[in-house]
């Protein structure tokens, strides 16, 4: 069978519920399945308070997505098995998601300087339910006005960072965030090592104290995939993946169940029991 370890819902910028992303995994057959929300913890929340979590068909590990900071490069860490209780967690989620929020307001600000008809509550409405705002919204309600034909051409152009209208997150360094994820029980990953574009850096956060490497992703080629199996091994790490999947028909892949990784690497992530 097949797994899958990252993935988003509603809580941040995906487009299902984590109900519907729950049935949608169960439909495609998968047997491990990672939530990792943008800095919230709110969809494996959710699962809990509305009894779909622990699921008999289905193995859900709870898990999260950070950005740390760096002057240039982007550079995601997940979190797998934290415990969604623990009270420093919570407190670091509150004020990141907060700083968001005015994160977000300064960058609608950029975007009328610039001369974009866009207001906050046309972002805030297509965010809908997510306490994580960022700038795919952004970047949606740019393209649906027609000012760009893609979001990835949105953020080209303007929403990336050392574009025009970005602003930089709340500021977590990598050592932050490993030590955080690991206070909480939880295993830090560094995401989709192909998109920091920058190997020595790369191997660098890998002796940072991280525990595993997103090795399948899906904007990794065979030859990256290869690269990163052998740097997990060389410095101890678990090996993850996942197709990043977000639920839009823009972005690749646009249906579960299309990129998979093999069982044998998501079961080394799950726990059966789990803090309720
Ligand atoms: P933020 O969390 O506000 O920094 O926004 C980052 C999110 O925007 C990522 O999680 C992706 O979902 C999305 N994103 C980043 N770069 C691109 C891109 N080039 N094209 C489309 N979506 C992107
Ligand atoms: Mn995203
Ligand atoms: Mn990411
Ligand atoms: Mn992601």
């Amino acid at each position: 069978m097949a797994s899958d370890l990252h993935m988003h819902t509603t809580y941040s910028d995906g487009r299902l519920t984590p109900e519907e992303l729950v049935a949608a995994a169960k439909d495609a057959g998968l047997r491990y399945m990672a939530i990792t929300d943008h800095d919230t913890v709110g969809g494996i929340g959710h699962l809990y308070e509305t009894g779909m979590y622990p699921c008999k068909s289905i193995r859900i590990i709870p898990g999260i997505e950070f950005s740390a900071h760096h002057p240039l490069r982007e550079i995601h860490i997940l979190g797998y098995n934290i415990d969604i209780f623990y009270g420093p967690l919570v407190d670091k989620l509150n004020d990141i998601t907060e700083a968001r929020w005015t994160r977000f307001s300064e960058m609608v600000a950029k975007l009328q300087q610039l001369g974009y008809d866009v207001s906050e509550t046309e972002v805030l409405t297509l965010a809908g339910a997510s306490k994580s705002i960022s700038r795919s919204h952004i970047g949606r309600v740019l393209v649906k006005k027609g000012y760009f034909p893609s979001i990835r051409e949105a953020f080209d152009a303007l929403l990336a960072k050392g574009q025009p209208a970005y602003v930089p997150h709340y500021r977590l360094e990598v050592r932050e965030i490993v030590d955080l994820v690991k206070a909480a029980g939880g295993t830090p990953v560094l995401a989709h090592p192909k998109l920091v574009g920058d190997d020595a850096l790369v191997e660098r956060i890998c002796q940072s104290g991280i525990e595993g490497l997103e090795c399948f992703y899906p904007r990794h080629n065979e030859e990256d995939t290869q690269r990163y199996l052998a740097m997990a091994d060389r410095y101890g790490l678990l090996v993850s993946g996942g197709s990043d999947y977000h639920g839009f028909p823009t972005r690749y892949p646009t249906e579960l169940g299309v990129f998979t990784i093999e069982d044998q690497w998501a079961e080394k992530f799950y726990r059966p029991v789990q803090k309720l």
